[in-house]
């Protein structure tokens, strides 16, 4: 039995990057049924790849018969199905994919990490992202954010120094900037990198338009801090082109399309020498947790989704001192709240 509905998540302050300003998100929330086992599954459609949650439960009901005569412990085939059936809408089949994962778990009761041999003692810190705001309500939720030792800031408008003036003022944790395709002049950016080494940022991710390939490969020649691509890459066949424009990338599972796109994103980048981020879009904490199971395989987590939201259904991945600690229950280990 398959079901999907939408469930609206609110924002506990409006979400803002370089080119959207949000209250709330839309997400659609996904229920596999079979043998007495229930997977869950969600997923958070982005607005910026032409995503919305109607359309979602769209595919979502396309691919019903597909998932009614396939035997989901074959689930490689099961996703292949998927990638041939839906060719918009990354996030359905993130959502269909994540529940399959889920259901497989609960049925054979293990954890999702075990069947893919990750070490839950190695997952990394996750940073947390400050939207932007006005320099008084960012510097507030910089306080708000004291239990996460490192910060994501939003960088891309027109302000980006008062910003980051008024973030040093206030903190002296380590800071991860996001341009979210912010700079389009290669040689600001340059100049703009430099500038953020000089106040201690870790790195910088998708300073440039995703289309702006060849700006972006001048770029890392010269950039003072690594890049990441994000807005650049949504799967594994992008990730070949991406090596000699970017010193890593960031995997987000609604995107790629699903946990099992992700491990071969995963693999990818590290044959690629690529360092890797897994991400996250506004989402509750059964996304959050579902990507956090596969976290002791990348260098960098931004796995906050949840934590910006007022109304979150699940229960799932807890953080301490910004570590992630994975749930020990079967599949994705998530529980109603
Ligand atoms: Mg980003």
């Amino acid at each position: 039995m398959l079901t999907a509905q939408i469930k609206r998540l609110k924002l506990k302050d409006t979400w803002t990057i370089s080119r959207s300003s949000d209250d709330f998100k839309d997400n659609v929330f996904i229920r596999l049924e079979k043998d007495g086992v229930t997977g869950i599954g969600e997923a958070a459609p982005n607005f910026r790849y032409g995503e919305n949650a109607e359309l979602t439960i769209k595919r979502v009901e396309q691919v019903r018969p597909i998932l009614e005569k396939t035997d989901w412990r074959n689930f490689g085939d099961v996703k292949s199905a998927l990638d041939e059936a839906i060719t918009d809408q990354s996030c359905a089949k993130c959502g269909i994919d994540s529940a399959i994962m889920d259901w497989i778990g609960k049925k054979y009761k293990v954890p999702y990490f075990r069947l893919i041999g990750a070490n839950p003692a190695a997952t990394p810190k996750t940073s947390y992202s400050i939207g932007i705001d006005s320099v008084e309500n960012m510097q507030r939720k910089i306080r708000e954010a004291e239990p996460y030792p490192i910060l994501k800031i939003k960088l891309g408008k027109d302000n980006d120094e008062e910003i980051m003036n008024a973030v040093r003022e206030v903190t002296d944790k380590t800071v991860r900037v996001d341009a979210n395709e912010g700079w389009k002049d290669r040689q600001l950016a340059a100049e703009k990198i430099q500038w953020l080494k000089t106040l201690g940022v870790e790195f910088v991710e998708q300073p440039m338009p995703a289309d702006q390939l060849d700006d972006m490969i001048w770029l890392k020649e010269r950039s003072a801090l690594p890049l990441v691509a994000d807005e650049s890459v949504k799967n594994a066949s992008d990730i070949l082109k991406l090596a000699g424009a970017f010193h890593g990338i960031n995997i987000k599972l609604m995107k790629s399309g699903g946990p099992q796109e992700g491990l071969r994103m995963i693999a990818m980048a590290r044959a690629l020498d690529l360092k890797i981020m897994l991400g996250c879009m506004i989402e509750s904490s059964l996304a959050i947790t579902t990507a956090a199971q596969l976290s002791p395989y990348v260098d960098w987590a931004d796995l906050d989704g949840n934590l910006l939201i007022s109304n979150d259904p699940y229960r799932g991945m807890t953080v301490q001192d910004g570590k992630m600690n994975l749930p020990e229950g079967p599949g994705l280990g998530v529980s109603d709240k």
